[in-house]
């Protein structure tokens, strides 16, 4: 039997159509995914489904492909799908996954996320695309409006519910629920872990659910190689680029510990001739689609990336995950290690260890259950002279930010002052200082309320 035959016959014993069967021969899936295995044949049965499933577990099909069989049964108009998920980057991921799966069935699918222009998204809530794709805040903004009323709805699936409860969601969510049509409806819910909210939320949601539980990986998969590379952390830099120049490391998303660092690391990458990008929440949706699109086509080789991307960017034939700094929690090691040898492929995840972060190294270790090989690059020079450090400590940024605004409003005052008097004094003197004193009082005046904006915009920037 030839592995396409092997494919269709994987999936086709779950009961999919011919068009999509077609299709997931066409991504090369060759056998579906545990969770896949027994998340569909229960959605196509149109029973609620509670799954637990990380990202990485082939979950996206699990839900989309009985999606899509539903829908193509019967006749169209209006969404009938609507799947809610955590943030931008998944939502535009899943439509991806959904177009892939499409060819030959006629669904649409559009998303529905914050960061870029409502219009497009309301003539696809017009327009009536079969599958919605959202993250919630973006979503109940369009609830606002009678476009978005969604009355022919049929199936909702919340897409890592447990991550919607980490960033804060879990009541636009409930929102979002109280505004959709009452009737009878499918429910599918996935969650990589079940704490008590979400367990909760699932209990309100779902009609006697089928529980779908895929042996929850609380290791990293066994495809991936995993490194640490021990070195002082003012060598970091250095060591990584000379990996990259090695060719130790082919195309890799670096995780740093903060914005700013992975600000600064991006900059000295690019210094040192790397081809970048930088994902982070600071920067624009239009500056992280961008950013990924250019690491996914081969344009940038370094994805500089903070938390965000740790979970649900999926980066095909990804070679390298390294983590310039240690993960003080080990979960987030292991999700991150996750973003490599998805589905099974191999890869390798690299750890730069610097002597105070060994005790979280070692956490690491007790997780995953084994020790982690230490690896020295030969040639490179650990010992060399400091460099100047990535970033300076926040203690002392903000030192330097209070130091320069007491100096600032010091020489406010003393040019008040000597204005003020000034002002009084000339005023019995000649017409035009008296002039030039109004003039200056109100461009004070301007000037101060200006002050007043710019600074309530730096703090909100600053948040
Ligand atoms: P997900 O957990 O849905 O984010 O999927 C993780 C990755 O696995 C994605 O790149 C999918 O395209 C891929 N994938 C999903 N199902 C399969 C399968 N049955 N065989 C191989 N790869 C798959």
């Amino acid at each position: 039997m030839s592995n396409d035959t092997a494919a269709r016959s994987g999936f086709a014993a779950l009961g999919l159509h011919a068009d999509l069967l077609r299709s997931v021969e066409a991504l090369g899936f060759t056998r579906p995914t545990p969770v896949q295995a027994e998340a569909i044949p229960l959605a196509l049965n149109d029973r609620d489904v509670l799954a637990s499933a990380q990202t990485g577990s082939g979950k996206t099909a699990a839900f989309l492909l009985p999606i899509m069989q539903r829908l193509m049964g019967r006749p169209r108009g209006g969404t009938r799908a609507l799947i809610l998920t955590p943030t931008r980057e998944l939502a535009a991921q899943i439509v991806e996954h959904l177009a892939e799966l499409a060819p030959g069935t006629g669904i649409r699918g559009a998303a529905i996320y914050g960061g870029v222009g409502m219009n497009p998204q309301v003539k696809a809530f017009r327009s009536g695309v079969d599958i919605l794709v959202a993250t919630p805040g973006r979503l109940l903004d369009h609830f606002q409006y009678d476009y978005a009323k969604l009355p022919h709805l049929e199936v909702l699936v919340l897409d890592e519910a447990d991550r919607m409860l980490d960033m804060g969601f879990l009541p636009d969510v409930r929102r979002i629920l109280r505004h959709l049509p009452k009737g009878e409806r499918q429910t599918l819910f996935f969650s990589a872990t079940m704490p008590p909210p979400i367990v909760k939320l699932s209990q309100e949601l779902l009609r006697s659910p089928a529980r779908v539980e895929v042996a929850r990986k609380q290791t990293t998969p066994s495809g991936i190689t995993q490194a640490f590379w021990p070195v002082r952390a003012d060598r970091k830099t250095a060591l990584l680029i000379e990996l990259l120049r090695q060719d130790e490391i082919g195309n890799v998303i670096v995780f740093c510990r903060t914005k700013h660092r992975s600000n600064r690391l991006a900059e000295k990458l690019e210094k040192a001739g790397i081809g970048v990008a930088r994902i982070h929440g600071n920067r624009s949706q239009k500056q992280r689609t961008e950013a990924l699109a250019g690491f996914k086509d081969g344009r940038y080789r370094v994805l500089v990336a903070t938390d965000i991307v740790a979970r649900g960017i999926d980066v095909e034939a990804l070679d390298h995950v390294v983590n310039f700094d240690v993960p003080a929690a080990p979960d987030d090691y292991i999700h991150r290690v996750g973003r490599t040898a998805r589905a099974e492929e191999t890869g390798e995840a690299y750890t730069l260890v610097s002597p105070e972060e060994e005790n979280d190294a070692r956490g690491i270790e007790r997780k995953v259950g084994r020790s982690i090989e230490r690896r020295q690059l030969e040639g490179f020079d650990y010992n060399a002279r400091a460099e100047e450090p990535l970033e300076v400590p926040l203690k002392q940024r903000i030192d330097a930010i209070r130091a320069r605004k007491r100096e600032e409003r010091s020489r406010a005052a003393a040019k008040a002052e000597r204005r003020g008097p000034g002002g009084n004094g000339a005023s019995g003197g000649n017409g035009n200082g008296g002039g030039n004193n109004r003039g200056g009082a109100s461009r004070g005046s301007r000037r101060g309320s200006g002050n007043g904006r710019s600074s309530g915009r730096g703090s909100a920037s600053g948040r």
